[in-house]
């Protein structure tokens, strides 16, 4: 049952196994075998079934003790299911309502029950399909400053923040992906790049270019020592689920303690590969639907920076900037919050530029360029793709805003 020795579920398995998990059999139905179970996981790492039956459907998750996407040659520890859990513990705190519901917890297995979002779909299925997301800037913008906020020391008591720090800070093997596959990989020719014909002198100028190596090297430090906030990690279009009016964060497995503009930056990249895959997708409304995705960006910033200063208003309750030293004194505190932003910013746009390069050059490409068939077709979009990152993480000190970075698409469109 579900309390022995991890084992990998299956299809024809999960009924009588899970049948004991009374929240799920609640969810689903009394009775196990009327259940349908469809395994749906398309990601790169997790077992993911839909359980379905009279009452319901839930969602089961469990974590396999290799990477999905190479196989059992890349092990990976299964504990990050504990940590995935944790940090949707947390989001659903901090963001309530932004993440699915949590139903149940088994730590051997490496198993979560969730509630099945239904209609919703892979945001990135909407962007290549040419669908428009009614409230996702506001949502994701929220999202970004309420999480990166409230998980900070500008909000949480000392010892509390401390105390999840060390926890996610077990999280070892998931970080180290992120350190080579995202910020290091794309600029070496690591064992398991790969990217597409016709792109090899665009790839070349890159890796000549030493001030972008610094660059991309010194955000990458800040990655690994900076513990401003649980950040989600891999806040990509396929971590987003929506309809055509609602949308949910998921898969928070790559959770940890990081830079408060890792996530608003990595999304902000999966928004202009949107961007950039778009001629290939669309017919007659590129033009316009081009601009929707870039008006998203701008929002998405915009509600980021007013939930921010609202926050530092209402809720700065921890030991960063305390109003003993500003308002306490009569003095505004906002240049104080304008500095926190400079910083984000500077982050987000050099990991923005990161992500970038990385989806096109290094393991685990997206769907958006990926589904472009005809190669010469694919290598000139992804081409801009990756000249703009590259002019991203040169600018990320100096950049105005998100107008300034649309801009910026609009020119290497
Ligand atoms: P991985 O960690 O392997 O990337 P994900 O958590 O991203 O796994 O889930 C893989 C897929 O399973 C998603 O792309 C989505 O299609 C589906 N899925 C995951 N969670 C849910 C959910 N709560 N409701 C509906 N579908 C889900
Ligand atoms: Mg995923
Ligand atoms: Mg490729
Ligand atoms: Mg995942």
């Amino acid at each position: 049952d579900a309390r022995s020795a991890y084992e990998a579920l299956t299809v024809e398995t999960l009924p009588n196994r899970l049948s004991s998990v009374e929240v799920l059999a609640g969810k689903v139905g009394p009775d196990p075998s009327v259940w349908q179970v469809q395994e749906v996981g398309d990601g790169n790492l997790n077992l993911v079934f839909i359980v379905s039956g009279p009452n319901g459907a839930a969602i089961v998750k469990q974590a396999l003790p290799y990477v999905r996407l190479v196989g059992d040659s890349w092990p990976l520890p299964l504990y990050r299911a504990f940590y995935e859990y944790h940090a949707l513990t947390r989001q659903a705190a901090r963001d309530p309502g932004s993440v699915p519901e949590l139903y149940y917890f088994d730590e051997t297995q490496a198993l979560i029950v969730m509630e099945y979002l239904s209609p919703h779909v892979i945001l990135r299925r909407k962007l290549i399909a040419g669908e428009r997301v009614g409230g996702l800037a506001e949502f994701l913008g929220r999202y970004c400053a309420r999480t990166a906020f409230r998980g900070s020391e500008l909000s949480m008591a000392s010892p509390d923040k401390k105390a999840d720090v060390a926890l996610f800070a077990g999280n070892v093997e998931i970080p180290a992906i992120t350190e080579s596959l995202v910020f290091t990989d794309p600029y070496y020719d690591a064992e398991m790049n790969n990217h597409t014909d016709g792109l090899d002198p665009v790839v070349a100028k890159l890796r000549a270019d030493v001030g972008l190596k610094v660059k991309a090297q010194q955000a990458l430090q800040r990655f690994v020592s900076n513990t401003e906030t649980m950040v989600h990690g891999d806040l990509h279009s396929g971590s987003i689920m929506s309809t055509g009016s609602d949308s949910r964060v998921i898969d928070p497995e790559f959770a940890q303690y990081g830079p408060m503009g890792f996530d608003i930056g990595m999304l902000c990249a999966n928004f202009l590969m949107a961007y950039f895959s778009q001629p290939a997708h669309r017919g007659d409304d590129l033009a316009a639907y081009q601009e929707w995705i870039l008006g998203v960006i701008t929002q998405v910033c915009a509600v980021f920076e007013s939930e921010f200063r609202h926050l530092w208003k209402t809720e700065r309750t921890g030991i960063l900037y305390p109003a003993a030293l500003f308002e306490d004194q009569g003095h505004d505190s906002s240049p104080a919050c304008d500095a926190v932003l400079a910083g984000v910013w500077r982050d987000a746009w050099a990991v923005c530029g990161i992500e970038m390069h990385r989806r096109c050059l290094s393991l685990a490409h997206n769907a958006d360029f990926e589904e472009i068939a005809d190669t010469t077709v694919r290598a000139p979009l992804e081409a801009r793709n990756l000249m703009m990152g590259a002019a991203l993480i040169h600018a990320a000190d100096t950049l105005a805003g998100a107008e300034d970075v649309c801009n910026m698409a609009r020119e290497f469109n």
